[in-house]
C-alpha cells in the first residue's frame, strides 16, 4: 500500500442531521423564512451545491446581495465549527501515516464553504491531495473521482486504501475502481470488508 484516502464527514469529523438542521434553522431566521420549508429547500439543493460553485446555487435563492453574503458567511461559520473538531486520534494518525512513508488523501462530497475555510482548520497541510466534489464537479461513487485522487497522489488504485463511513455507496465505489475499502463504524448493512471503530485503527491495517 502506498496511500490512504479518507472520506471526511462521519469519518474524520462528526456531522449529523442535528448540525444540518441547526444551520438551516439559523439560515431561515436570517432570511425571515419558515424553518421547515427552508430546511427542505436547502436539502434539495445539496446536489447542486456539492457539484459546483456555491454562488451559483445561492443565486437560485433570489436574495439581495447583503443577505446572500450573510448566508454564505453563516455557512462558512458552520463549516468551520464542524471542521474544528477532528475525531479522536485523527490528526496524529494522519501524521503517523506520512511518517511511515504513506501518502494521504481526502475525497469528500462537500460545498465550497468547506474549501473556503479549509486552510483555517486543523486538517490544513495534513493531506497530500484533497479532492472536494464541488471543485471537481463529480460526486462519489463516480469512479472518476477516486481515479482523480489516485492520479494526483501518483499511485494506482490498487495501491490505495479508502476509509469511509459508507455514505453515498462510497465503499463499493472505491472497490469498483480497484481500491481496498475499509468501513469506519457500522453504517453499511452486510458490509463484509474490513472494518474499524476508530481512525487510529487504520495504522493496524496498513
Ligand atoms: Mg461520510
Amino acid at each position: 500500500m502506498k496511500a490512504v484516502i479518507f472520506d471526511l464527514f462521519e469519518t474524520l469529523v462528526d456531522y449529523d442531521d442535528m448540525r444540518s438542521r441547526a444551520f438551516t434553522h439559523a439560515a431561515a431566521d436570517l432570511l425571515g423564512r419558515d424553518r421547515d420549508g427552508f430546511h427542505s429547500l436547502w436539502r434539495d439543493g445539496r446536489p447542486a451545491r456539492d457539484s459546483g460553485p456555491l454562488a451559483t446555487y445561492i443565486a437560485t435563492l433570489d436574495l439581495d446581495d447583503d443577505l446572500a453574503e450573510r448566508l454564505v458567511a453563516l455557512r462558512r461559520e458552520t463549516g468551520r465549527a464542524v471542521l474544528m473538531g477532528p475525531r479522536h486520534g485523527v490528526v496524529d494518525t494522519l501524521r503517523e501515516l506520512r511518517r511511515r512513508g504513506l501518502k494521504t488523501g481526502l475525497i469528500t462530497i462537500c460545498s465550497e464553504d468547506v474549501v473556503d475555510v479549509w486552510p483555517d482548520t486543523p486538517f490544513a497541510g495534513l493531506f497530500d491531495v484533497e479532492v472536494f466534489s464541488c471543485a471537481v464537479g463529480m460526486l462519489k461513487p463516480d469512479p472518476r473521482i477516486y481515479e482523480l485522487a489516485c492520479e494526483r497522489l501518483g499511485v494506482a488504485p490498487s495501491e490505495a486504501v479508502f476509509v469511509g463511513d459508507g455514505a453515498n455507496d462510497e465503499l463499493a465505489g472505491a472497490e469498483r475502481v480497484g481500491m481496498r475499502a475499509v468501513m469506519i463504524g457500522d453504517g453499511v448493512q452486510g458490509w463484509s470488508g474490513a472494518r474499524i471503530a476508530s481512525i487510529p485503527e487504520v495504522l493496524e491495517l496498513i
